[in-house]
């Protein structure tokens, strides 16, 4: 049996996100910076970032997804591993540890993967920026030159389109990104012309913002993941510190700099929240235009929300916001593709680019 409408296949879209597939998928993010497990994968040709579950109730079978006797009508490809995994630099550090390829073609790398606020009473209840340091999987600081040779193959072995820089948060008064500056201008500098996102905490110098642009970016993420401070100080202790006022004011810089939606942030589904809030506060940002990429937040391994066993979001809350936040998206004229790079232009993570947003 086949399902019908729409509303059928993005329930199907939501449940995988949510619940995972029995599915093995040889490109991996098991840890990280940010909120995102899983196999990369494409559904129906589009990148998506799934739980590898092999207690889903979704299986593959012949390229398609099925739910129990149910055919979700949606069909799953793995991503291959690419070749630019097997290249080392000159002083053998294998390309797979400097970035590494999300979908099938974007490239993400965490320039610095220690974060200053990474101690257990401050850091993120959804993050994991260190645990893929200690597990060997990645380098501490990548240098720009790393990140030039790396992307410069991965374009040219294997198609990748569009890079993301995402960073750790240093002490500086920067919180990093200056040391983004210096990556995006080396990359560009080998690959001209490479849509590239970089992503940061608000600065406190909101000039950084024009730097980074002036260095060739074309989009930035300023991610706040909730706009209600009582679920930012249960889940973000140390970030939360960081007043709401200073992102607001940092994404009305970074969107006189950049442009009406190349600016984006991300809003985890799943900390709390009911879906009106959710949905008033995506309302807020696109009205600033601002991509509200709403993800639901996933509990994965390494993370203070798994060892305390907290559960992922319903996939019903899941639905329900993103399909009410795909509607403003619409409404507005915005949409993730056209951010060019970056996670709302990728979209693996949630479901808003298959809702139409
Ligand atoms: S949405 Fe962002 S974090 Fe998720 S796979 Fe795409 S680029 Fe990577």
């Amino acid at each position: 049996m086949r399902v019908g409408t729409e509303n059928d296949v993005i329930t199907a879209r939501v449940g995988i996100a949510v619940q995972g597939v029995r599915v093995d998928a040889p490109v991996r993010r098991p840890q990280g910076a940010g909120p995102s497990d899983d196999g990369h994968v494409l559904v129906d040709g589009a990148n998506a970032a799934l739980p590898r579950n092999p207690d889903s109730p979704y299986e593959v079978r012949d390229g398609r997804i099925w739910h129990g006797a149910v055919d979700t009508g949606l069909s799953l490809t793995v991503v291959r591993r690419p070749r630019f995994y097997d290249l080392a630099t000159a002083d053998g550090v294998p390309y797979e540890q400097i970035a590494r390829l999300h979908g099938k073609d974007v490239l993400a790398t965490t320039v610095v993967q220690t974060c200053v606020r990474y101690a257990e009473d401050q850091r993120c209840r959804f993050c994991t920026i260190e645990e893929s340091l200690r597990s060997g999987a990645t380098v501490a600081a990548k240098t720009p030159a790393q990140l030039a040779e790396v992307a410069s193959a991965a374009v040219r072995l294997d198609g990748v389109r569009q890079m993301v820089m995402t960073t750790g948060t240093t002490s500086g008064p920067d919180r990093g990104a200056r040391n983004l500056v210096r990556a995006v201008r080396a990359v560009l500098e080998a690959v001209p012309g490479l849509p590239i996102q970089v992503q940061i905490e608000p600065p406190g110098d909101l000039g950084v913002l024009a730097e980074l642009r002036a260095a060739g970016a074309t989009a930035i993420g300023i991610h706040v993941e909730s706009l209600d401070d009582e679920v930012r100080r249960r889940w973000m202790p140390g970030k939360s510190t960081v007043p709401l006022s200073e992102y607001w004011a940092a994404w009305d810089e970074a969107v006189r700099v950049f442009g009406w939606n190349k600016v984006s942030t991300y809003l985890l589904i799943g900390l709390g929240e009911d879906a009106d809030s959710i949905v008033a506060g995506a309302a807020s940002l696109v009205e600033r235009g601002v991509y509200p990429f709403a993800v639901p937040f996933r509990p994965m391994a390494g993370t203070l929300a798994r060892r305390d066993g907290v559960a992922g979001p319903s996939v019903e809350l899941v639905a329900e916001v993103t399909s009410r936040i795909a509607g403003l998206l619409r409404a507005a004229g915005m949409t993730g593709a056209a951010q060019e790079a970056g996670c709302a232009a990728c979209g693996a993570c949630g479901v808003l680019r298959a809702a139409g947003g």
